[in-house]
């Protein structure tokens, strides 16, 4: 067996093993030997019996004098005794529940044993404590107990115990075979510990510094691969090039004057960067972060219509059909003035809709679409997205979208920039393919914009999505309130049913956000884990109780993910138009929604979301000069959950919010669910700055002296490898 055979076929495994050893990710030998320890129990001293204290947690070695199986008279529990004897004396040992052990264990067997001594009618006994044959040849050395025990992440049928059998055998076989992927020099440099003797260490440690030692080096190890892949991916798109475009001074002050507001600062500085990268040919790569509400799109659009008047084409891609959609609205009224062809794109209709000409009415601007089948569109492949319908020809100048937009069918003639909005919602290939696959007729790749609220500090950043430059929004609109953030007790419920009734008599809209759709005894429903002390308020449920008990005089709407696009669609629509006035809704609406009359976002099993993903909720409402409110409803008395319902009162900006999460919850919480496949202990390490940053400098040197990692093979098959799983930017 080599290190990438399935572990199935490991002695001891089997398929029944196997299946519970693939939910924690482990299919290979090589995996097995890569699942790490979370924390070791210290065994390590082998006391003589005579001198065991009370209570304490201890390690004897000795001889089983005798061993015996019982049940016990009242509970009928199965108890097995027996007695240890070493020189110094002997000691009683009880194990609960796990009768086999007269099978194991034989009279005369010399054993290690560790656990608790605990104080008895007569002395001490140790309870249940972990045992180990001395003279089994498996256990030559000892594993479970007389040394610094590795414990596992445990699940139901793995225990510890199996682990380190399994993984102590590993070690043994493959102790010489482990390749050594980290070049000499470095680890000579950065005194890391070699592979080998790294893996013994973290899993059966001599002392706790050398285990200390081994976790750095893996650390270090993986951290130095994510360096490796993110370098890397720059460097090639550093030698790709995109299509000069100039910076229209002049349209771009028409565009300003055009609009209803006056540009913040920030968002004239952002833009202003955003042009001079166009004007390279080296593909831009430009992350702009700002807050909820802090004024993207207009900046993104502004790069568009600059494109456009180029003679490129631009492409808007969102994570949500109903933000596609809203872009699509919003881009169009905001573009409307410059006679540009912009299209919607979405997975489920079958059809392209694109702007014609629009028209004011009282319900704000509605373009005038037009909707033609996509499959006619997309059949020209070249030259501009082009369809003949039978009156007219519909050149697209912005196309936006969805997902849709990355399908292989779809084909720009011209395309200039891609804009990625709310881009941590899309994966790497995602995003890859919608830039790499556009490539031009004239090999020319476009710029590539993404856009995120979600605050990641500059390091991190640079750290996951390499040398990107980074453009900050971090300064609102005029006249924005600060959002009154309030967490509420079950209660004061009614009083917070009051105030929104009130508000949406002054003419103000609510949104409530609840955390599932069904409520949790339909059985198909997907449920999060129940807790006693929470009912996870369902979306049908409570859109029932809010029209018919609560709110029976105003106009309440339901959305949710299951239901058609169309009506998705209408519900939006009327909310937008102000025949709704109280949405009731899942999390579809988190991100990007804008609904400036929006002045309440009341969220329903507050303590059900991640901060990151509460703060976006609440960036739903403040979007106007409305003084807005954001109401935490939670009856968890978690301690944690306290603490980040305050962060949420505490933080005024979503960039301390990200602050307090990382400090709570670590960094996986900046990423919300999203699975990025980024090892553990590189994680853990991501909140080490320096650290991340040495390491960093490490992988450009190595890169510099070796491009292509031609010099370390070993090192470059694995980087290969790792670049498969791990998904970054
Ligand atoms: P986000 O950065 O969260 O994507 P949006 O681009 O959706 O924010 O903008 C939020 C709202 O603020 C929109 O209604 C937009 O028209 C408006 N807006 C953008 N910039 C300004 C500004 N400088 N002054 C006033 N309102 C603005
Ligand atoms: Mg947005």
């Amino acid at each position: 067996m080599t290190l990438d055979s399935p572990i199935q076929y490991l002695q001891g495994v089997g398929p029944i093993m196997s299946k519970k050893l693939s939910k924690l990710k482990i299919n290979t030998v090589e995996d097995l030997l890569f699942y790490f320890p979370t924390r070791y129990e210290d065994f390590s001293n082998i006391v003589a019996i005579d001198k065991i204290k009370p209570n304490q947690q201890c390690t004897v070695q000795g001889k089983i004098l005798e061993i015996k199986a019982q049940r016990t008279w009242k509970k009928r529990m199965s108890l097995v005794q027996a007695v240890l004897q070493d020189e110094s004396g002997a000691i009683e040992i009880v194990w609960f529940g796990q009768p086999y052990l007269t099978k194991v264990l034989k009279k005369g067997d010399l054993i290690c044993a560790a656990g608790k001594a605990v104080v008895s009618k007569n002395g001490f006994y140790l309870s249940n404590p972990v045992y180990e044959k001395v003279n089994d040849t498996e256990s030559a050395h000892l594993i479970h107990s007389g040394r610094l025990v590795p414990i596992y992440p445990e699940t139901a049928g793995l225990s510890s115990r199996w682990f380190r059998n399994a993984i102590y055998r590993l070690i043994q076989i493959y102790k010489n075979q482990i390749p050594e992927i980290l070049p000499e020099q470095i680890i000579k440099e950065n005194s890391l510990m070699p592979i080998d003797e790294a893996l013994q260490q973290i899993h059966f440690p001599d002392t706790r510094e050398s285990a200390q030692k081994a976790k750095q080096r893996f650390s270090f190890e993986e951290l130095f691969l994510i360096e490796l892949v993110v370098l890397q991916q720059r460097y090639r798109l550093n030698k790709e090039k995109s299509p000069t475009i100039p910076m229209n001074v002049d349209l771009i002050k028409r565009f300003v004057n055009s609009l209803p507001f006056q540009l913040t600062d920030s968002q004239r500085k952002c833009a202003y960067q955003i042009f001079k990268d166009l004007e390279k040919t080296r593909p831009m790569s430009r992350l702009l972060e700002g807050d909820v509400g802090s004024g993207k799109t207009v900046v993104a659009v502004m790069a568009a219509l600059n494109a456009i008047k180029n003679g490129y084409q631009a492409g808007l891609m969102a994570p949500t059909e109903i933000l596609a959609k809203q872009h699509f609205q919003s881009v169009a009224k905001l573009l409307k003035p410059f006679k540009i062809k912009i299209a919607l794109l979405t997975g489920k209709d079958d059809k392209i809709i694109s702007q014609k000409l629009g028209h004011e009415t009282k319900e704000g601007y509605i373009p005038d679409t037009l909707e033609i089948s996509r499959a006619k569109i997309l059949e020209k492949a070249r030259g501009k997205i082009k369809a003949k319908t039978k009156e007219l020809e519909v050149g697209i100048d912005f196309l936006i979208g969805t997902h849709a937009l990355i399908q292989d069918k779809v084909k720009f003639g011209k395309l200039g920039l891609v804009i990625i909005d709310e881009q941590h919602r899309f994966g790497v290939e995602q995003r890859a393919k919608l830039v790499a696959h556009k490539k031009n007729g004239d090999n020319l790749i476009p710029h590539l914009l993404s856009m995120t609220a979600t605050p990641i500090p500059r390091t991190l950043a640079l750290t996951i999505y390499g040398d990107l430059d980074l453009s900050v929004i971090d300064q609102m609109p005029k006249g924005r309130k600060q959002i009154i953030t309030k967490i509420v007790a079950p209660a004061e419920r009614q009083e917070a049913y009051d105030f929104i009734k009130q508000q949406v008599k002054r003419g103000e809209q609510v949104f409530v956000v609840c955390p599932r759709i069904e409520p949790s005894s339909t059985p198909t429903e997907k449920q999060g884990p129940r807790t006693p002390w929470s009912e996870a308020r369902a979306v049908k449920e409570e859109y029932e109780k809010l029209t018919k008990e609560i709110f029976p005089d105003l106009k309440v709407g339901m959305l949710h993910g299951k239901m058609k696009a169309k009506e998705k669609d209408k519900i939006m629509q009327g909310f937008k138009n102000k025949k709704i006035d109280i949405l009731v809704s899942t999390s579809v609406i988190e991100v990007g929604v804008d609904i400036p009359q929006a002045t309440v976002m009341m969220i329903e099993g507050a303590e059900r979301f991640g901060l990151a993903q509460l703060h976006q909720f609440r960036g739903r409402v403040g979007r106007s000069d409305l003084q807005s409110y954001c109401l935490l409803f939670t009856d968890s008395p978690a301690k944690t959950t306290r603490q980040r319902m305050r962060a949420m009162m505490e933080a005024k900006n979503g960039f301390e919010l990200a602050e307090k999460d990382l400090e709570i919850r670590g960094p996986g919480s900046l990423f919300g669910s999203k699975q990025w496949g980024i090892p553990d202990l590189a994680m853990e390490q991501l909140k080490h700055l320096p650290f991340v940053e040495m390491v960093r400098e490490v992988a450009k040197e190595t890169l510099q002296y070796s491009p292509q990692l031609k010099k370390f093979p070993l090192l470059a098959e694995r980087v290969k490898r790792f670049e498969q799983k791990v998904h970054l930017e």
